[in-house]
């Protein structure tokens, strides 16, 4: 089973709406499985999220067949790094899970951070 099939689209959810094109996004970059689109409020100077195609709900929802996804979102936050002129200054990448992670949208995302100075610990 392909991870498109094991993964299929949610009607419900805004991010794959993104993908299916129902809800429009400024998008980055796309590939066969991953997407990369700004965020709506960003932020930080450059605040991009990065997400798998299919509907994947949190990183502990992957298994052998889609975390290899996890791979190429990274790969692709690397592209948006050089894309926006950031990786040689540097950027945070971050994935928040579940409620106390702050997760608020259950389609995993990676965000993509840069253009000021970070702080840690984070809020
Ligand atoms: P999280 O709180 O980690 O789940 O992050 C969800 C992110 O999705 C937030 O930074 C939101 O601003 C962003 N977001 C929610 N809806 C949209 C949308 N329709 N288009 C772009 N970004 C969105
Ligand atoms: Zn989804």
């Amino acid at each position: 089973m392909s991870v498109m099939e094991s993964t299929p689209v949610r009607h419900d959810c805004p991010f794959c709406q993104i993908v299916d094109g129902r809800l429009p996004a400024t998008r980055i970059f796309e590939s066969e499985t991953v997407l990369a689109f700004e965020d709506i409020h960003p932020v930080a100077p450059v605040h991009v999220l990065v997400i798998p195609r299919a509907h994947i709900s949190d990183p502990s929802a992957l298994d052998e067949t889609t975390a290899p996804l996890m791979g190429e979102m990274f790969l692709v936050a690397r592209r948006v790094a050089e894309q926006k002129g950031i990786a040689a200054s540097g950027y945070r990448l971050v994935m928040n899970t579940g409620r106390d992670g702050g997760q608020s949208v259950f389609h995993m995302h990676l965000h993509v951070l840069g253009g000021r100075m970070m702080a840690w610990p984070p809020g």
